[in-house]
């Protein structure tokens, strides 16, 4: 019988899954990519099989499907008449945190689920969904394998000197430190580099990660040595509605001047700000490109000088830079926010080719480009599904 992996990204408000097949020769092949979204409001679940054909389309009222475990119950239904013939081997989950020291993944036990719990006060909008959906799990299937991919693991190749922040160093101890995010996708990067782009998978490479979350990270050698984001997912680049790096004097100043709440600034950086924020009309990209309003332009401009900004700031921590890789969904399908960062990118030594650009193809960089560009997609959920096959020994 052939084996399956479940692959779980559970969010505050949705539950996102994928369904890999293992194939003989060690590929995986996606057979089913779906998600719950609404939870707490309007739950509806969506499934589409490896084509593209839609599997399910299905919505409830909110008191039947409340929460994830409820959740978890339709998707398990739906798979387990999808796929009557087939062993599901294990899920992988992808995990926001896993603190200062974990730097691979890991299978869960009762002792790990302790240790995981441990760092919900270090993401506590992510932590506790991620944890939710694991018990869902073991309350489905107690007997099934599950292993919990980090979003930070990643990056702990990085040195002392990067991770820390220049507060008193106790605070160093107590866990704040730069962890960041992105991880599984960085991976994914760094393991593909050296199929597509040989020339520069052993060499100075920053990885863009353009997504409605957004974040950059130095690869020396196909390992992280440097990221955009630190001790949470607000910092760095700004985002669709996150303001990434700021003065943390404008916390102090919303707090004693405005009389904001924690929960009030909470939600004024995680939600309202950004892209969101400055344009006044949305977070998606696409609609800002589209939109003649000078604030879509003005939002746009900033995006770009950001990048620009944290681009300089990552090819001083590599000492140079061989290449420039865009991913995500920004990253990979925006031709024009690409042409706006390798234009400012220039004087690093990169010279795009505007039509290999438009065409989307792997090099956008002209033949004589001193630093190559190149957009490739990134699969997180492949990465998840290969670290649980690895680690379950499949
Ligand atoms: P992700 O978080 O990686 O799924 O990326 C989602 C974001 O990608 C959306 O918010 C869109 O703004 C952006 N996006 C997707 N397609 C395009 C496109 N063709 N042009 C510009 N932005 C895009």
């Amino acid at each position: 019988m052939e084996k399956v992996i479940l692959v779980i990204n559970a969010g505050s408000s949705s539950l996102k899954f994928s369904v890999f097949e293992l194939q003989d020769t060690g590929e995986m092949r996606v057979r089913a990519v779906g998600q719950v979204e609404g939870l707490g409001t309007a739950p509806r679940l969506k499934a589409k099989d490896g084509k593209g054909q839609s599997i399910a389309d299905e919505c409830w009222p909110n008191s039947q499907v409340a929460n994830h475990a409820q959740a978890l119950q339709e998707i398990a239904t739906l798979l387990r008449s999808r796929f009557a013939g087939q062993v599901l081997a294990g899920v992988g989950h992808r995990v926001v945190h896993g603190g200062p020291d974990y730097s691979a993944p890991l299978l869960v036990t009762p002792e790990a689920m302790d240790a995981l719990a441990a760092f919900v006060p270090l993401a506590p909008l992510h932590q506790p969904h991620n944890l939710a959906a694991i018990r869902a799990v073991q309350a489905v299937q107690p007997e099934l394998p599950q292993v919990a991919c980090f979003d930070t693991a990643f990056h702990r190749t990085q040195d002392m000197v990067g991770q820390l922040y220049g507060l008193p160093y106790e605070y160093y101890e107590r866990g704040i430190r730069r962890y960041g995010f992105h991880g599984l996708s960085y991976e994914y990067i760094a393991a593909t580099l050296p199929t597509i782009a040989p020339e520069i998978a052993s060499g100075r490479v920053v990885v863009a990660h353009l997504g409605s979350g957004a974040s950059m990270c130095a690869l020396l050698n196909g390992r992280s040595v440097g990221s955009s984001m630190g001790f949470t997912a607000l910092d760095g680049l700004m985002m669709g509605t996150r303001p990434g790096n700021m003065d943390p004097g404008i916390v102090l100043y919303l707090l004693q001047q405005d009389g904001l709440s924690a929960k009030e600034i909470e939600d004024l950086l995680y939600k309202r700000s950004g892209l969101l924020g400055l344009s006044g009309i949305g977070n998606d990209m696409r609609v800002l490109l589209a939109s003649d309003a000078p604030r879509a332009s003005l939002a746009i401009d900033h995006f770009i000088y950001r990048i620009k900004r944290e681009l300089g700031a990552l090819a001083a921590v590599l000492g140079g830079l061989d290449a420039l890789v865009f991913t995500a969904g920004i990253g990979e399908n925006s031709a024009r926010i690409r042409q706006l960062v390798c234009e400012q990118a220039q004087w690093l030594g990169i010279d795009l080719d505007l039509a290999a650009n438009e065409q989307g193809s792997a090099r956008i960089s002209s033949a004589g480009s001193r630093v190559s560009a190149w957009v490739v997609p990134t699969n997180e959920e492949l990465m998840i599904a290969r670290h649980t096959c690895k680690l379950l020994a499949l």
